[in-house]
Protein backbone atom coordinates (compact mmCIF):
# COMPACT_ATOMS: atom_id res chain seq x y z
CA UNK A 1 0.00 0.00 0.00
CA UNK A 2 1.29 3.67 -1.20
CA UNK A 3 -0.10 6.67 0.86
CA UNK A 4 -1.49 9.44 -1.87
CA UNK A 5 -1.48 12.91 -1.38
CA UNK A 6 -4.17 13.37 0.79
CA UNK A 7 -3.46 10.35 3.00
CA UNK A 8 -0.03 11.93 3.17
CA UNK A 9 -2.00 14.98 4.62
CA UNK A 10 -4.63 13.35 6.45
CA UNK A 11 -1.96 11.20 9.17
CA UNK A 12 0.66 13.89 8.82
CA UNK A 13 0.72 14.06 12.47
CA UNK A 14 1.17 10.33 12.77
CA UNK A 15 3.52 10.01 10.05
CA UNK A 16 5.88 13.33 12.25
CA UNK A 17 5.73 10.58 14.69
CA UNK A 18 9.24 8.44 14.70
CA UNK A 19 7.32 5.71 16.23
CA UNK A 20 4.67 5.59 13.07
CA UNK A 21 6.35 7.02 10.41
CA UNK A 22 4.96 6.40 6.44
CA UNK A 23 5.50 2.87 6.96
CA UNK A 24 3.55 2.87 10.19
CA UNK A 25 1.12 4.39 8.58
CA UNK A 26 0.60 1.74 5.71
CA UNK A 27 0.99 -0.69 8.60
CA UNK A 28 -2.22 1.19 10.39
CA UNK A 29 -4.72 1.17 6.84
CA UNK A 30 -3.72 -2.63 6.35
CA UNK A 31 -4.51 -3.03 9.83
CA UNK A 32 -8.27 -4.80 11.24
CA UNK A 33 -9.90 -3.66 14.93
CA UNK A 34 -13.20 -4.61 16.19
CA UNK A 35 -14.89 -2.96 18.47
CA UNK A 36 -17.59 -4.39 20.70
CA UNK A 37 -20.02 -2.30 22.78
CA UNK A 38 -20.29 1.65 21.10
CA UNK A 39 -21.07 3.03 24.40
CA UNK A 40 -18.89 5.24 26.67
CA UNK A 41 -16.20 3.36 25.92
CA UNK A 42 -16.48 2.17 22.70
CA UNK A 43 -17.63 6.00 21.45
CA UNK A 44 -13.84 7.18 21.81
CA UNK A 45 -12.26 3.57 21.22
CA UNK A 46 -13.86 3.49 17.59
CA UNK A 47 -13.32 7.64 16.99
CA UNK A 48 -9.67 7.08 17.54
CA UNK A 49 -9.16 4.31 15.74
CA UNK A 50 -11.23 5.45 12.34
CA UNK A 51 -9.59 9.04 12.86
CA UNK A 52 -5.90 7.67 13.16
CA UNK A 53 -6.62 5.11 9.85
CA UNK A 54 -7.25 1.89 11.19
CA UNK A 55 -8.12 -0.03 7.37
CA UNK A 56 -10.60 -1.99 8.13
CA UNK A 57 -12.97 -1.39 11.42
CA UNK A 58 -15.96 -4.01 12.75
CA UNK A 59 -18.26 -2.53 15.34
CA UNK A 60 -20.97 -3.89 17.02
CA UNK A 61 -23.76 -2.87 19.24
CA UNK A 62 -27.46 -4.25 19.60
CA UNK A 63 -28.94 -1.61 21.31
CA UNK A 64 -30.13 1.86 20.33
CA UNK A 65 -29.41 5.41 21.46
CA UNK A 66 -31.47 6.09 24.42
CA UNK A 67 -31.18 10.09 25.60
CA UNK A 68 -29.24 8.81 28.90
CA UNK A 69 -26.38 7.56 27.14
CA UNK A 70 -25.41 11.22 25.61
CA UNK A 71 -23.94 12.79 28.97
CA UNK A 72 -20.83 9.83 27.65
CA UNK A 73 -21.60 8.47 24.07
CA UNK A 74 -19.96 11.28 22.48
CA UNK A 75 -20.25 9.14 19.39
CA UNK A 76 -24.35 10.00 19.36
CA UNK A 77 -26.09 13.30 18.99
CA UNK A 78 -29.48 13.87 20.14
CA UNK A 79 -31.02 13.35 16.38
CA UNK A 80 -29.64 9.48 16.84
CA UNK A 81 -32.15 9.26 19.64
CA UNK A 82 -33.92 5.96 18.65
CA UNK A 83 -31.20 4.59 16.51
CA UNK A 84 -29.52 1.38 16.32
CA UNK A 85 -26.19 2.81 17.70
CA UNK A 86 -23.92 0.17 15.22
CA UNK A 87 -25.29 1.59 12.01
CA UNK A 88 -25.59 5.17 13.66
CA UNK A 89 -21.80 4.95 15.16
CA UNK A 90 -20.92 3.69 11.46
CA UNK A 91 -22.22 6.96 10.34
CA UNK A 92 -20.43 8.74 12.27
CA UNK A 93 -17.48 7.00 11.89
CA UNK A 94 -16.93 7.61 7.81
CA UNK A 95 -17.70 11.82 8.47
CA UNK A 96 -14.80 10.88 10.12
CA UNK A 97 -12.78 9.19 7.97
CA UNK A 98 -14.90 8.42 4.73
CA UNK A 99 -11.35 6.44 3.47
CA UNK A 100 -11.66 3.27 5.76
CA UNK A 101 -13.66 0.18 5.37
CA UNK A 102 -16.71 0.04 8.50
CA UNK A 103 -18.36 -3.26 8.90
CA UNK A 104 -21.35 -2.20 11.25
CA UNK A 105 -23.39 -5.32 13.29
CA UNK A 106 -26.98 -4.27 14.81
CA UNK A 107 -27.00 -8.14 15.52
CA UNK A 108 -25.25 -11.24 16.26
CA UNK A 109 -27.20 -14.66 15.85
CA UNK A 110 -24.65 -16.80 18.11
CA UNK A 111 -21.68 -17.10 19.59
CA UNK A 112 -20.17 -18.49 17.02
CA UNK A 113 -20.92 -15.46 14.76
CA UNK A 114 -19.16 -13.68 17.16
CA UNK A 115 -16.29 -16.03 16.85
CA UNK A 116 -16.47 -16.17 13.43
CA UNK A 117 -15.89 -11.91 13.10
CA UNK A 118 -13.03 -11.70 15.46
CA UNK A 119 -11.23 -14.18 13.86
CA UNK A 120 -11.35 -11.58 11.10
CA UNK A 121 -9.59 -9.02 12.94
CA UNK A 122 -5.85 -8.49 14.07
CA UNK A 123 -7.07 -6.79 17.91
CA UNK A 124 -10.54 -6.33 19.58
CA UNK A 125 -11.81 -3.69 22.07
CA UNK A 126 -13.81 -5.03 24.67
CA UNK A 127 -16.18 -1.89 25.15
CA UNK A 128 -19.14 -3.95 26.44
CA UNK A 129 -21.44 -3.48 29.81
CA UNK A 130 -21.53 -6.49 31.59
CA UNK A 131 -19.35 -9.26 32.38
CA UNK A 132 -21.15 -12.22 31.11
CA UNK A 133 -20.13 -11.31 27.75
CA UNK A 134 -16.47 -10.16 28.67
CA UNK A 135 -16.01 -13.45 29.68
CA UNK A 136 -17.41 -14.83 26.28
CA UNK A 137 -15.40 -12.18 24.47
CA UNK A 138 -11.95 -13.51 26.49
CA UNK A 139 -12.43 -16.89 25.89
CA UNK A 140 -13.24 -16.55 21.63
CA UNK A 141 -10.39 -14.19 21.78
CA UNK A 142 -8.35 -16.74 23.67
CA UNK A 143 -8.83 -19.70 21.64
CA UNK A 144 -8.52 -17.63 18.57
CA UNK A 145 -5.22 -16.02 19.35
CA UNK A 146 -6.40 -12.51 19.12
CA UNK A 147 -4.84 -9.92 21.20
CA UNK A 148 -7.79 -8.62 23.59
CA UNK A 149 -7.79 -4.58 25.46
CA UNK A 150 -10.49 -4.85 27.29
CA UNK A 151 -11.89 -1.12 29.13
CA UNK A 152 -14.31 -0.61 31.65
CA UNK A 153 -15.94 2.07 34.23
CA UNK A 154 -18.02 2.43 36.70
CA UNK A 155 -18.90 5.64 39.37
CA UNK A 156 -15.41 7.74 39.24
CA UNK A 157 -13.16 4.28 38.68
CA UNK A 158 -11.82 2.84 35.72
CA UNK A 159 -10.04 -0.13 34.74
CA UNK A 160 -7.70 -1.69 31.66
CA UNK A 161 -6.73 -4.70 30.83
CA UNK A 162 -4.91 -6.07 28.13
CA UNK A 163 -4.56 -9.62 27.18
CA UNK A 164 -2.12 -11.51 24.90
CA UNK A 165 -3.61 -14.98 24.33
CA UNK A 166 -0.14 -15.73 22.36
CA UNK A 167 1.56 -15.84 25.47
CA UNK A 168 1.09 -19.04 27.27
CA UNK A 169 2.34 -17.91 30.63
CA UNK A 170 -0.11 -15.09 30.36
CA UNK A 171 -3.34 -14.39 32.15
CA UNK A 172 -6.72 -13.75 30.69
CA UNK A 173 -9.64 -11.91 32.16
CA UNK A 174 -11.52 -14.74 33.47
CA UNK A 175 -8.27 -15.05 35.40
CA UNK A 176 -10.01 -12.00 37.73
CA UNK A 177 -12.57 -14.08 38.36
CA UNK A 178 -13.98 -16.95 40.37
CA UNK A 179 -15.93 -18.17 37.16
CA UNK A 180 -17.99 -20.92 38.59
CA UNK A 181 -19.60 -18.34 41.07
CA UNK A 182 -22.00 -15.96 40.80
CA UNK A 183 -20.87 -12.69 39.73
CA UNK A 184 -22.16 -9.29 40.80
CA UNK A 185 -22.81 -7.55 38.22
CA UNK A 186 -22.21 -3.18 39.30
CA UNK A 187 -24.01 -1.06 36.04
CA UNK A 188 -24.08 2.54 34.91
CA UNK A 189 -27.71 2.27 34.85
CA UNK A 190 -27.60 1.39 38.45
CA UNK A 191 -24.58 3.20 40.01
CA UNK A 192 -24.25 5.72 37.73
CA UNK A 193 -20.57 7.03 35.99
CA UNK A 194 -18.24 10.13 35.21
CA UNK A 195 -18.28 10.61 31.45
CA UNK A 196 -14.46 11.89 31.04
CA UNK A 197 -13.59 8.78 33.35
CA UNK A 198 -15.45 6.14 30.58
CA UNK A 199 -14.17 8.64 28.05
CA UNK A 200 -10.42 8.36 29.53
CA UNK A 201 -10.41 4.63 29.38
CA UNK A 202 -11.65 4.48 25.92
CA UNK A 203 -8.79 6.57 24.95
CA UNK A 204 -6.42 4.46 26.83
CA UNK A 205 -8.17 1.91 24.43
CA UNK A 206 -7.25 3.09 21.58
CA UNK A 207 -3.72 4.09 22.42
CA UNK A 208 -2.85 0.47 23.52
CA UNK A 209 -4.25 -0.76 20.04
CA UNK A 210 -2.40 1.81 18.14
CA UNK A 211 0.37 0.81 20.31
CA UNK A 212 0.33 -2.69 19.80
CA UNK A 213 -0.83 -2.93 15.99
CA UNK A 214 2.18 -0.79 15.48
CA UNK A 215 4.67 -2.82 17.79
CA UNK A 216 5.59 0.90 19.98
CA UNK A 217 6.84 0.91 23.52
CA UNK A 218 6.12 -1.68 26.24
CA UNK A 219 2.54 -3.79 25.86
CA UNK A 220 0.58 -3.51 28.72
CA UNK A 221 -0.13 -7.28 27.73
CA UNK A 222 -0.69 -9.12 31.48
CA UNK A 223 -1.30 -5.43 33.12
CA UNK A 224 -4.23 -4.29 35.37
CA UNK A 225 -4.45 -0.60 34.86
CA UNK A 226 -6.92 1.12 37.61
CA UNK A 227 -7.70 4.71 37.89
CA UNK A 228 -8.90 6.28 40.92
CA UNK A 229 -11.24 9.27 39.56
CA UNK A 230 -12.23 11.02 42.81
CA UNK A 231 -8.09 11.30 43.51
CA UNK A 232 -6.92 11.24 39.74
CA UNK A 233 -4.54 8.30 40.76
CA UNK A 234 -3.20 5.51 38.45
CA UNK A 235 -1.72 1.99 39.42
CA UNK A 236 -0.47 -0.48 36.92
CA UNK A 237 0.07 -4.05 38.55
CA UNK A 238 0.82 -7.38 37.19
CA UNK A 239 -2.46 -9.61 36.31
CA UNK A 240 -1.82 -12.73 37.95
CA UNK A 241 -2.55 -15.84 36.02
CA UNK A 242 -4.98 -18.15 38.07
CA UNK A 243 -3.57 -21.67 37.56
CA UNK A 244 -7.46 -22.69 38.00
CA UNK A 245 -8.75 -20.87 35.16
CA UNK A 246 -10.52 -22.91 33.00
CA UNK A 247 -9.62 -20.72 29.89
CA UNK A 248 -6.30 -20.06 30.15
CA UNK A 249 -4.64 -23.03 32.00
CA UNK A 250 -3.31 -25.07 29.31
CA UNK A 251 -3.76 -28.23 31.28
CA UNK A 252 -7.33 -27.83 31.02
CA UNK A 253 -6.96 -28.20 27.66
ZN1 LIG B 1 -7.23 -17.08 32.64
Amino acid sequence: MTLNDNQLIRYSRNILLSDIDIVGQEKLLSSSAMVIGLGGLGSPVASYLAASGVGRLVISDFDSVHISNLQRQTIFSSKNIGENKAVAAKKRLLEINPQIEIISLSKLSSTEELREWISTVDIVADCTDNLGTRLVINDICFSEKTMLVSGAAIKMDGQLIVIDPTNPDGPCYRCLYNTDEDLEDDSCSDSGVLGPIVGAVGCLQATEILKILLSIGTSSAGKLITIDGRHLEWLKIDLPKNLKCKTCNQKND
